[in-house]
This record gives structure tokens, C-alpha cells and sequence, in this order.
């Protein structure tokens, strides 16, 4: 259904009809017919519902062919009818459909319109009733379900992690940061421990091909893309997996399971004697059941040379060695002597680290299919339950075009991080529903710092004078049931935003207390987040000799601020200003409080975010604010 190399019409889809999805109040159910107002003709309705029940990385899918990168242009900067007319274009749908745009309620909006960032809105689907428990949204399904651990007390995650190809950009690291919030959520909120298993493909064709080039051998290519893929996560403050299982130590698992295919007649051996072993998915009926597709829609595979399959929509588990490939990119097998197919090494490893069945797996939505289609058709078929759960996570796009290196619009971490702090850039990645894109543009960061300043401004202020370090936060009830909504990030800031600002309010009005237990819950819920801004991972931990510069810098900047006030009760305003002068010449802002001056680090208003350029400090520390 979702088109890959479908093209043309679908009469009849796993999509409801509407009369099926009306309910008593006339609001409709996950594809949320809504936001269409007047439909001409049923057939149509079925398209759009077909549109408006997927997210929107899916219609973009759906939107293949000449118009789709219309279609991804409308549908990442926001406006429902944009999206749906270049949809309906690159489908081939007639004109006739009305699509309303009145929000809340149509989820193409409330997927991607409203802010510039498009980062504070999500997705819409029926509100659920508040406290009741976690659902999340089950893309294998196409609806939220009420999530339940498959043992008591313990979840099972596996996040298809990166290739180690190169290193790794804004966008790369973005499934990480999204699931590092559910991971924490689960943890925390709702004390469950979890294993998190994500994995390092560290061989495939472009590691080959790239290490070739570099005239590295691909291990040693490999092993440093990996190493730079840890440090840029756990500068976001990504905690680590339970589990990195790397494909290459895990050929046993794998023959193992191709074994298992090949005895239940799921898989076959090429013909040709090229090495290469296939998964059959004509022997399998489920195949294309998690994408929604069926078997006839699908176009070849194009993962290996055609000629041993027995049909080209066969995908490889396992690719036999080929001779123009280093020597030590093959294991010996009774196979054949090979390497791991991408799809292969998932099944593989999942089980080896969760299990037969385990709770949830993630990763970006592009990897829907082949991919995750793929994972689940090779498991299922060895007679493992596989996933309970499916999750996907939207891109970050860059004048709406999905970030990547190709398209030469690629962010990586280390430049972004040196023109925002790593705490903004993670306020930024999070602050997004994590089934939303995030537009790129100059300036969100920004915004993600000035919204980091203000909660770590409030805490700032209460623990002076109500030390934090030892207090306790609540959770609040409408961030609990936010999470709980499918992890509503954008609802649960919201909180937090409330939250600081009754802080500062009880503050100003003297009480302190109240001020600190407001602070408190705070800081549990920015926890909750990964944006903590009292975590000591952000206190320069993550750079080697960030804090004690942060400290030594906040040692010269008091002596200047005590000069400033000496100058100021002698009334020499002159010389007060001077000092100010100076001091916001050197890149640091002063900020009159009742409770005395502040200092931060600041930029200049007009500094494109983009750029590492511009005389922007370049290794900028956290500003840690001090009286
Ligand atoms: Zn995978």
C-alpha cells in the first residue's frame, strides 16, 4: 500500500472507511477524516484517509515519482492542503477533494504546520483518557495502543542503530535522542527496566566501497566512524545502550537463523553459486504485512544481482564474498564464504540480546521498508514473535529535504555544537514529537537555547537560596499524562515552560519554598527529557576542561562585576558602563536581577546558526550563571 514501486491506484486499502471511523461525537478515529470537510466520491475519501492515517514521512513515501519532492516540501513545512494536493498529484488523484485545515484536528497539520520549526506541534489522533496508562503509537498497526511489557517490570528495545559509514550528522543521531526520551520515560516514569539493544552495522557495501576509497581497511574505517557515533551521542547526553552488539561478532547467530529459514522453506542458497543466500518471500504470506503492502505492488529488491534469485523481489540474508572485496570482508560458512546482509544481522542480534519476542523496536521511519518489513518477515518465518511494538521516529530536513551528506546539507554534530550548546542542541531535538520532522532553519537553535536560559535560569535563582541538589521533585499529573500520550513532548514542555514560570512568580513573591519544590519537579521532569540543566553531564563533563575554564572565566567575570558596582555606588556611571562595555565586547551578557547581576555567554544577535564561522567562540562553554 504504501507504494513502493506501487504507483497507480489502490481501490481498497487496510484503511477503514469513514462511516467505520466516525465516532459518536463525529470525530474520527486515527486517520482522522476531519480535516477533510467535503469529499467528492468515495473512492477519494479512501485516498486521503489513505494519506491523513499515515504520518508524514509516509506520505512522503507515498509520494514517489516526479512530484515527491513536492510532496515532502509541503508536507515538512506545513500546510495540510499543500501536502495533500502534491500527494494527490504524485498519486495521480483527481481534483474534487476538499481538505480543511482548521487545527487541531487535522493530523497534517498537526503533524507540520503551525511554527516555523514545525517542531511544537505532533501528531493528531483521539485524545485518550488522562492518567489512564502509556500508549504509544504502533506504526505497525497504524494506531495508538496501550502499551504493556511482555514480561512484568521489564522491556525488551532494539533501535536499529548506524551504519558506520562516516560520522555522523545532526540528522543521523536524531532516532537516538528520540528514544533515549522513551527509554528514560519507561525507566523513570514508569519503573521499568529496560534493555536497550542498538546496534552497530559495521560492514556493508558503502563501508567497503568508502574505506576502499580512503585506503583504509574497512575495520579501521569502521571502528573510527563508531567511536565518533558514541562521542557525538553522549554529547547529547544520550545514555548509553544496555547492549552495542556490532554485526561482525555475530556470524554464528545469523547462519543459525538462516539455517532455520532454509529448513521451514524460507530461504534458499543462490543457484548461481555466487554465495549469496535469499530470503523467499513468496513462501512467506505476511510478507509486506507491516508496511501495509502487498506482494504484487512491490518492485525488485536491489540489494544483489538478480540472477540467483529465484524471484527479484527476493532480499539477501547473506551476500557471498566477492572477488574485487578485501580478503577479511568474508567468514567462512557452510554457505559459503560471505558477510551479513544489513536485515539479517537485526533479526540476529534481537534474539540473541532480547530474545524471541521483545517489546518494542525503533528506528527512523525510512527504514520501514525494506528494512524493518524485512527484520520481521525473517523472524516471523523462523517462527519467532519478533517485535510487539513498532516505532519510527521522522527525520530532521534542511529546506525540506532530508539532512544527508549526498544532498550536501548535512549538519555534523561537532559544528553544530560549537555555535549552540550541546544542552540546546539536545533541548532541540527533543522539543519535537518524535513522529514529527524538524525543519533545519537559522535561528531554532537559538530558540532552543533561549528556552534552555530560562529554565536554567529559574533554577539558578532557587538554588541559591533553596539548594536543590538534596530535594525530591513530583512529577506533575499533565506531564505524566503528556508522556504518556505517546510521548506529547511538545505537551510535557509545556509543563515544565508552567512550571518555571510559577517558580519565578512564587520567587518574586517571597516563597522560597514553594519556588523550590516547583523548582524541584523541574528539574525531575527536564531529567525525564535528557534537559536537565543541573545534570553535571552538562556542566562540561562532556568536554574534557570545560568546567574548570567555566570556572576560571566566572572568577575574571565577578572581579569585573564587583568593579562595576564599586563604580556604580560611587555614582561614576561612566566607568560602570565601561566596564559593561567591555564585557558584553568579550562575548559575555550582564543581566541586572533583584538578586544582583548574572552573566552568561552570549552571541551576536545576527550569528547564523549554521555557520562555525564569523568570530563565533568556537568552543564556547556551557555558560554555568553565577551571582
Ligand atoms: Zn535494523
Amino acid at each position: 500500500m504504501l507504494g513502493v514501486g506501487a504507483g497507480g491506484h489502490h481501490p481498497a486499502g487496510p484503511w477503514p472507511r469513514p462511516a467505520e471511523l466516525a465516532g459518536p461525537d463525529g470525530i474520527v478515529g486515527v486517520a482522522e477524516v476531519t480535516c477533510v470537510a467535503e469529499v467528492a466520491g468515495v473512492v477519494e475519501i479512501v485516498e486521503i484517509v489513505e494519506i491523513a492515517g499515515v504520518v508524514g514521512p509516509d506520505a512522503m513515501v507515498i509520494a514517489r515519482g516526479e512530484h515527491a519532492d513536492r510532496a515532502v516540501s509541503s508536507a515538512s513545512t506545513g500546510t495540510a492542503t499543500a501536502a495533500t494536493r502534491a500527494v494527490r498529484e504524485a498519486r495521480g488523484i483527481l481534483d474534487g477533494a476538499v481538505i480543511m485545515t482548521s487545527e487541531p484536528h487535522c493530523p497534517l497539520v498537526g503533524l507540520h504546520g503551525g511554527t516555523r520549526t514545525g517542531a511544537r506541534d505532533r501528531p493528531a489522533y483521539p485524545p485518550k483518557l488522562a492518567g489512564v496508562s502509556l500508549h504509544l503509537f504502533d506504526t505497525a498497526a497504524r494506531e495508538m495502543r496501550e502499551f504493556r511489557p511482555l514480561q512484568d517490570g521489564k522491556v525488551g528495545m532494539y533501535i536499529c542503530g548506524l551504519t558506520t559509514q562516516g560520522a555522523p550528522h545532526i540528522g543521523h543521531v536524531r532516532f537516538a535522542v528520540a528514544f533515549d526520551v522513551l527509554r528514560r520515560w519507561l525507566t523513570i516514569g514508569h519503573e521499568l527496566e529496560v534493555t536497550l539493544v542498538r546496534n552497530v552495522t559495521d560492514i556493508d557495501d558503502k563501508i567497503l566501497a568508502k574505506a576502499t576509497e580512503a585506503q583504509q581497511e574497512w575495520w579501521a574505517w569502521s571502528y573510527r566512524n563508531e567511536r565518533l557515533t558514541s562521542e557525538a551521542l553522549d554529547l547529547l547526553g544520550v545514555l548509553p545502550a544496555t547492549y552495542e552488539p556490532r554485526a561482525t561478532g555475530h556470524i554464528v547467530e545469523m547462519v543459525e537463523l538462516m539455517d532455520t529459514l532454509v529448513e521451514k522453506g524460507h530461504a534458499y542458497a543462490a543457484a548461481d553459486g555466487s554465495g549469496d543466500v535469499y530470503f523467499d518471500v513468496k513462501s512467506w504470506p505476511e510478507y509486506g504485512s507491516l508496511t501495509g503492502q502487498a506482494l504484487e505492488d512491490m518492485a525488485p529488491a536491489e540489494d544483489a544481482d538478480p540472477r540467483g534469485k529465484r524471484d527479484p523481489r527476493d532480499f539477501a540474508l547473506w551476500k557471498g564474498h566477492k572477488v574485487d572485496e578485501p580478503a577479511s570482508a568474508q567468514w567462512p560458512t557452510h554457505f559459503g564464504h560471505g558477510r551479513p546482509g544489513w536485515h539479517l544481522e537485526c533479526s540476529a542480534m534481537a534474539r540473541r540480546y532480547l530474545g524471541d519476542a521483545f517489546d518494542i523496536h525503533g528506528g527512523g521511519i525510512d527504514l520501514r521498508f525494506p528494512h524493518h518489513e524485512n527484520e520481521q518477515a525473517q523472524s516471523r518465518a523462523a517462527g519467532l514473535p519478533f517485535a510487539n511494538f513498532w516505532l519510527h521516529n521522522a527525520w530532521v530536513t534542511v529546506r525540506n529535504q532530508k539532512m544527508g551528506k549526498s544532498l550536501g546539507n548535512a549538519l555534523e554534530i561537532q559544528a553544530v555544537t560549537r555555535v549552540a550548546r550541546p544542552l540546546a542542541v539536545r533541548y532541540y531535538l527533543t522539543a519535537a514529537h518524535y513522529r514529527s520532522m524538524i525543519e533545519y532553519h537559522e535561528g531554532s537553535l537559538a530558540e532552543a537555547g533561549a528556552a534552555v536560559d530560562r529554565i536554567e535560569g529559574l533554577l539558578d535563582r532557587v538554588d541559591q537560596v533553596r539548594p536543590l541538589a538534596d530535594r525530591r521533585g513530583t512529577l506533575p499529573q499533565a506531564f505524566r499524562d503528556a508522556m504518556d500520550d505517546d510521548l506529547n513532548v511538545s505537551g510535557a514542555l509545556a509543563v515544565v515552560h508552567d512550571t518555571v514560570r510559577a517558580a519565578n512568580t512564587a520567587l518574586d513573591d517571597g516563597d522560597l519554598d514553594g519556588a523550590a519544590d516547583l523548582a524541584a519537579a523541574v528539574v525531575a521532569m527536564t531529567h525525564i527529557l535528557g534537559v536537565n540543566p543541573m545534570d553535571p553531564h552538562w556542566a562540561g563533563a562532556s568536554t574534557p576542561g570545560q568546567g574548570d575554564a567555566t570556572a576560571a572565566l566566572d572568577s575574571l567575570v565577578q572581579a569585573q562585576l564587583a568593579a562595576r558596582q564599586s563604580a556604580r555606588s560611587a555614582r561614576d556611571f561612566a566607568a560602570a558602563d565601561a566596564i559593561r562595555d567591555q564585557l558584553t565586547a568579550a562575548g559575555i551578557a550582564i543581566e541586572d536581577t533583584p538578586s544582583g547581576p548574572r552573566w552568561s555567554l552570549s552571541r551576536p544577535a545576527d550569528a547564523p546558526v549554521t555557520s562555525a564561522s564569523r568570530g563565533i567562540p568556537t568552543d564556547a562553554p556551557a555558560p554555568q550563571p553565577k551571582d
